[in-house]
């Protein structure tokens, strides 16, 4: 656990108490901070109750005045939150636990930090840079959005190297964290219902960079306007930032899990990381080669009768599918889910791979409109398991059975990992 004196006799109210908020109770209480916690949740509530000093108690009634911090779950959202605007107007810092890190670093061994973020891509790309440098044996940890709290981690031994994903929400709860080495992939419209328009959602992602030093390094995806005129406006930094231009082509034929020009994206952002950390080209290469796929995005999960079944429940916006797309031959595509938009367009030059579509979920109807006559066949499964069983009767030697939704999957499921989930079951239970 990260805890730090930095956070000692001062007073925090910690709202969200999932995973990154538990261990940032943890982690104040254990820095000798006052602590109280609140979550909507009866059981969450539950588990802080028993760590040590924190008291659980409804924020919403609580005087924040004199408070060091409020500390939100990236999941509360800042836009409409009440006890967001109460604290702002009593003066209370509103953070997250990137920014409680962030704070406590003056006292962690001399390290460094690696920020990414981007709509599409965020993942891979941290376990990427974190397996190269695995490889390479420096002493490294990955934190952030990819599902492990950073202030639950130990602290590493002098020059390590903290990797964390960030989102924009949790971008939008920092305040002071200088990465030195901050990347964006990629910025497209996405979480739209969280901000006041693309402008302000492209803006949370600039601020990762302006709360860096001048001297310190940006890579950035320039495949997007968004992210080109972000990194336009970061070119006095010279030497220190990369830019990865689309459609470069490389060899990707050693790295079985980083397929598909997304995957050439998000491997070149990562080459780009390691050398900026002086990791060796013969490191870097054994890495690339090595990398295994995180579950859900583009994960082969069997193979019967010479079809391929790949999980990439991840892609949850259409931006994300076309690589997917992009990474295959024949495809049996099922898609659908709860929409992010009102259309494909971002899938279409890849349509062409499709043999036939299953549409499933809320989106299923207007998907098949749209399909219809774009693709060789479009059948409304409906469902998942429908789509599979439909899929995998329909498809040949050498045909890939792909769920790449393109949509959220709170119309049918719990979320993307019960998706994939639901995936694996499907083709398990296939005759
Ligand atoms: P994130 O953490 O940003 O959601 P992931 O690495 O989990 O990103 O990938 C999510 C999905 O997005 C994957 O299923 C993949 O199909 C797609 N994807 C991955 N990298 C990129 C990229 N650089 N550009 C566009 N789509 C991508």
């Amino acid at each position: 656990m990260i805890a730090s004196r930095t956070f000692e006799g001062k007073r925090y109210a910690v709202l969200g108490l999932a995973r990154s908020g538990l261990a940032t109770v943890r982690a104040l209480a254990k820095s000798g901070a006052h602590v109280v916690a609140w979550d909507s949740d009866p059981a969450a509530r539950e588990r802080a109750a028993g760590v040590n000093g924190v008291i659980v108690h409804d924020i919403a009634t609580l005087n924040l005045e004199g408070a060091a911090g409020l500390v939100v779950s990236p999941g509360v959202p800042l836009n409409t939150h009440p006890l967001v605007e109460r604290a702002r107007v009593a003066g209370v810092p509103v953070i997250g636990d990137i920014e409680l890190f962030a704070q406590a670093r003056s006292e962690l061994p001399a390290h460094t930090v690696v920020g990414i973020t981007g709509t599409n891509g965020k993942s891979t790309t941290t376990a990427l840079v974190h397996h190269i440098l695995t490889t390479a044996g420096r002493p490294t940890s990955m934190g952030g959005n990819i599902g492990l709290p950073i202030l639950g981690q130990e602290p590493l031994p002098e020059g390590g190297v903290y990797v964390l994903e960030l989102s924009s929400y949790q971008i939008d709860l920092t305040q002071s964290l200088d990465c030195e080495i901050a990347v964006l992939l990629n910025i497209t419209p996405d979480h739209l219902d969280r901000y006041d328009g693309f402008e302000s959602y492209a803006a949370s992602k600039a601020h990762l960079f302006a709360m860096q030093s001048p001297d310190h390094d940006a890579v950035i995806g320039i495949g997007d306007a968004a992210s080109a005129q972000i990194a336009r406006s970061l070119s006095a930094r010279g030497e220190h930032l990369t830019k990865i231009a689309p459609g470069v082509c490389m060899d990707q034929s050693r790295w079985p899990a980083l397929q598909g020009p997304h995957n050439a994206q998000n491997a070149l952002a990562a080459i780009a990381v390691a050398k900026a950390l002086g990791v060796s080209e013969a490191d870097i290469d054994r890495g690339l080669a090595t990398y295994v796929s995180l579950a859900h995005r583009m994960q082969t999960i069997a193979v019967r009768d010479g079809v391929t079944f790949v999980d990439d429940s991840k892609a949850t916006n259409p931006e994300s599918t076309a690589p997917a797309l992009g990474a295959f031959g024949r495809i049996h595509w099922i898609v659908g889910g709860k929409r992010k938009g009102d259309d494909l367009d971002a899938c279409a030059p890849y349509f062409d791979r499709v043999v036939a579509a299953y549409t499933i979920g809320e989106a299923g109807p207007l998907f098949h409109e749209l399909l219809t006559g774009r693709v060789p066949a479009v059948e409304a499964a409906g469902d998942l398991a429908t789509a599979v069983a439909h899929a995998a009767a329909a498809a040949r030697d050498g045909d890939v059975v792909l769920l790449s939704p393109a949509c959220a999957s709170f119309d049918q499921f719990r979320d993307y990992e019960d998706r994939g989930a639901a995936f694996r079951a499907a083709v398990e239970a296939l005759p």
